[in-house]
């Protein structure tokens, strides 16, 4: 069984829209509230609040204010989880100490569980029922259905979504084909087959409606807290246009996104590809600024990184498999698929011609890539087909590292005590 996530459209009437967002300010509040237990408890008495300090105080919380009583006591743990996940990340290094949020940029909640709301549903529209709320008339596609576990309530751009996880077995057919990928700015994926995929015109051609835009936003009156300037209603409704396009763009992207991997797992079911660092990538370029730039913005204008994960999790879907070559060790676009020798090029070079005086194959420089990367994979698929083929129950493994984790975290536990 696999936890796959569909979002739902929702269509709240005008009163359960009232609802829902009385309830997404509750959920606000009491994020605040947790954090600022948190922080206050540490500046004043040193004592560092855990999340089951918080989560038993819950109840008289409660009683106090009775607002909260039909949220339902697993959804308000659950977003006092999410404070604890945000000190998690703070005290781990990974991000920033956790912030008072605003209730008009808190998304929504969540029910870790089957309690409190109930999905009408056979995967396709159907109602959403919230406890002490009612129905909720909801529309959507689930590619496969199972068994709902959670739910998620989110508003985004004044739209109300469910986002449930279900449990399910997803199935996805694959032809016998093998195909070696490389990922470029011009040509998004260049296949070793010698097709090419361009990026898309709609991704320019939206960033050019998002930057007018938010031109015009600029002409209006923005609010400004320390001159005590209230925003325009003019503002806001530019404001409002500037976040339906960008949404617009990103729903384009990632529907471009699925559809292109799509059509790749559909007639292979082994991709070579190779290991992408997007983030060194990415990085300020030393040399060359302005090079790097350009080819940052396309690295990023198309989600260079969105597209192996959703490779690997098709082809797992299919029972394929997806390779990614060591980028640095094979170095796709210098070796030649011919002869396995380098040719050092740099940006610009965009044919691929053979150093190797015995040699001298001429081909383009990402088909060229491409090919590298499937020899690579093939090559490593006989070395190795021993341990691919036992590593084929890595989900049970993954499952008993889980295991042995559990127990090593109980014996210290005890061992604590
Ligand atoms: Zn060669």
């Amino acid at each position: 069984m696999l936890t796959r996530r569909v979002t739902f459209r929702l269509y709240p009437t005008r009163s359960q829209q009232d609802i829902l967002h009385y309830w997404c300010k509750l959920h606000c509040s009491l994020y605040n509230a947790a954090v600022y237990n948190r922080k206050t408890q540490y500046q004043k008495f040193g004592h560092s609040v855990s999340y089951f300090e918080q989560q038993n105080c819950l109840p008289a919380f409660k009683e106090v204010w009775t607002e909260y009583k039909p949220l339902g006591s697993h959804a308000l743990q659950a977003t006092l989880k999410r404070v604890d996940f945000a000190f998690t990340r703070f005290f781990k290094g990974l991000g920033g100490y956790p912030k008072f949020k605003a209730s008009r940029h808190y998304s929504g909640w969540t029910y870790p569980d089957k309690q409190s709301w109930k999905a009408h549903t056979t995967g396709v529209n159907g109602s959403l029922e919230l406890a002490n709320l009612g129905s909720i008339a909801m529309r959507g596609k689930a590619r496969t259905w199972g068994t709902p576990t959670t739910c998620t309530v989110l508003c985004r751009n004044g739209k109300w979504y469910a986002s449930i996880t279900v449990q399910c077995e997803p199935t996805r057919e694959t032809g016998s084909g093998a195909v070696g990928i490389d990922l470029g700015c011009k040509d998004v994926i260049t296949l070793s087959t010698g097709e090419k995929i361009a990026k898309p015109d709609f991704i320019k051609e939206g960033q050019q409606k998002v930057k007018a835009a938010s031109q015009r936003l600029r002409r209006k009156r923005a609010p400004n807290r320390n001159k005590k300037i209230k925003a325009s209603r003019r503002w806001r409704k530019a404001r409002q246009q500037v976040s339906k396009l960008q949404r617009k763009v990103a729903c384009q992207r990632e529907n471009w996104l699925h559809q292109t991997t799509s059509s790749i797992v559909s007639s292979n079911s082994l991709v070579a590809g190779e290991q992408l660092n997007v983030k060194g990538m990415t990085r300020k370029g030393k040399k060359r600024k302005k090079q790097k730039a350009g080819l940052n913005r396309s690295i990023l204008e198309v989600g260079f990184g969105t597209i192996g994960d959703l490779l690997t999790y098709k082809q797992s879907e299919a029972g394929g498999f997806y390779v990614e070559s060591p980028t640095k060790i094979l170095k796709p676009t210098q070796r030649c698929a011919k002869c396995w020798e380098l040719t050092p090029k740099t940006l610009t070079d965009r044919v691929h011609v053979c150093s190797n005086p015995a040699c001298q194959h001429t081909e383009d420089r990402d088909i060229n890539a491409a090919q590298v990367n499937l020899i690579w994979t093939r090559g490593k698929e006989l070395a190795s087909s021993v341990v691919e083929s036992s590593s084929s129950t890595s989900c049970g493994s993954m499952k008993q590292l889980g295991a042995l984790r559990r127990q090593k975290l109980a014996v210290q536990r005890s061992n604590g005590e």
